[in-house]
């Protein structure tokens, strides 16, 4: 396929990413907020979107059915990085990666004494790699989203997940009681394409490139 197709994800993402888009020449032809379609033009003809889900953004980079994509460092850990060059950090969606705890949960005390934690998370991975690091036994308990509840209702004596303001932790009497790594986004690119379209890509990332700095 000729052109150049770019995966991403709508909300922080999608809007965050337009002013790159905008120093590589491209603006979408509408907004996936208003949109339902989810192959998206723009003013430039042989460039389009696709809108994925944030977590299956890797998946469509890796098999070629997109050429490049945005992604968090969170997703791109959970999916492995096979297939995919990862030139850039665009440093947009930027959040942390943490533990969190009710705040009468004395969790330094619980890992000190060697309990066996029961964690609740989306990003497995992350979590299995942070506590094996530590020597710390878990039960991980994968959800798909709203993590909070799961220390509330004695489902998890802790969470693994993405925190920016701290607001929702808060509006749950939960604390940060780990950070584990910052996050933001990055630019992936099908390694593939990387070489039979070198001559379109390259100019395109140079030029997001130049935006982030
Ligand atoms: P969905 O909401 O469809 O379940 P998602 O939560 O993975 O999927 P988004 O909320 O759009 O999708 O998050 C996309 C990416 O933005 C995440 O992979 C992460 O890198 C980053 N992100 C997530 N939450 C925040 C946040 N609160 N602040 C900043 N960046 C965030
Ligand atoms: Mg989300």
């Amino acid at each position: 396929m000729t052109g150049i197709t770019i995966a991403l994800s709508k909300g922080r993402i999608f809007e965050e990413t337009l002013p790159l888009l905008a120093a590589a020449g491209v603006t979408p032809a509408e907004s996936p907020s208003s949109s339902r379609k989810l192959i998206i033009a723009t003013n430039r003809p042989e460039v389009r979107l696709l809108i994925v889900r944030a977590s299956d953004t890797p998946t469509y980079v890796q098999y070629g059915a997109a050429d490049l994509g945005i992604a968090g460092r969170d997703v791109l850990i959970e999916h492995g990085g096979a297939g995919l060059y990862q030139p850039l950090d665009l440093k947009i969606a930027c959040c942390r990666m943490c533990v969190a705890a009710p705040a009468a949960f004395d969790y330094a005390q619980a890992v000190k004494r060697g309990a066996r934690l029961k964690v609740a998370t989306k990003y497995i991975a992350i979590a299995r790699e942070h506590f094996a690091e530590k020597g710390v036994h878990v039960d991980l308990i994968k959800l798909y989203g709203s993590m909070e509840l799961a220390p509330l209702v004695g489902l998890a004596d802790a969470i693994v997940d993405l925190v920016s303001s701290g607001n929702t932790l808060a509006a749950n009497d939960l604390v940060v009681v780990e950070e584990l790594m910052p996050i933001s986004s990055r630019l992936i690119v099908n390694q593939a394409a990387l070489k039979t379209k070198r001559a379109q890509l390259a100019p395109m990332i140079d030029a997001i490139a130049g935006a982030v700095a």
